[in-house]
């Protein structure tokens, strides 16, 4: 068994979140230890979701677990995940973003989606989501085609949010991925 590790997650303006990761040809094991490394890196962040290009990785790899803080963790993991329908109806979440530290901005997406995907058994599963599940599916989802949560706000806010974070990058600032006293329900990944 190999040792798992926390990796570096990816901040913006890094030109690596803008890529579209590529399809999981065979769930072996050199995927199951990515798995792993993506929890150990979402938990210690810790954050709710993450999807593989936040380490790095340009694999269409999504972990999850939104069980509330005091609760047993209900670890899941979408391997391809692909939205196969999602609703008219619209909701509005209050999302940030691990690779967009201690920036949160309201999005409006589908109230409910469905999403079909492989799972750790190599199989194809289908699911329904609306809530959170929802929200977050559809941020990890659009992080593995490059696509940030951002993209979906004012073209003013998303300017000064990238000015911002250009500067931090230029003045090599360390940049807190998230700070102590937050939730972890406060950071969708
Ligand atoms: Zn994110």
């Amino acid at each position: 068994m190999a040792a798992m590790a926390i990796r570096d997650i990816l901040i913006i303006p890094d030109k690596r979140l803008r890529l579209k990761s590529e399809p999981v040809k065979t769930v072996d094991k050199a995927l199951r230890a990515l798995v792993e490394d993506m929890f150990e890196t979402m938990y210690a962040a810790p954050g709710i979701g993450l999807a593989a290009i936040q380490i790095g990785v340009p694999q269409r790899v999504v972990t999850m677990d939104l069980a509330k803080k005091d609760d047993p963790p209900e670890p899941q993991v979408f391997i391809n995940p692909e939205i196969t329908w999602a609703s008219a109806d619209k909701s509005s979440y209050d999302e940030g973003c691990l690779s967009i530290p201690e920036y949160y901005e309201e999005v409006a997406r589908p109230k409910a989606v469905k999403v079909k995907y492989l799972g750790l058994d190599g199989k194809e599963h289908e699911l329904e989501a609306d809530g959170l599940l929802a929200t977050c599916l559809q941020h990890e989802i659009d992080h593995i085609n490059g696509v940030l949560f951002i993209d979906h706000i004012s073209k003013l806010k998303r300017d000064m949010v990238m000015k911002k974070f250009k500067k931090a990058a230029k003045r090599g600032d360390e940049v807190h991925v998230a700070p102590k006293d937050d939730t972890p329900e406060h950071h969708i990944g």
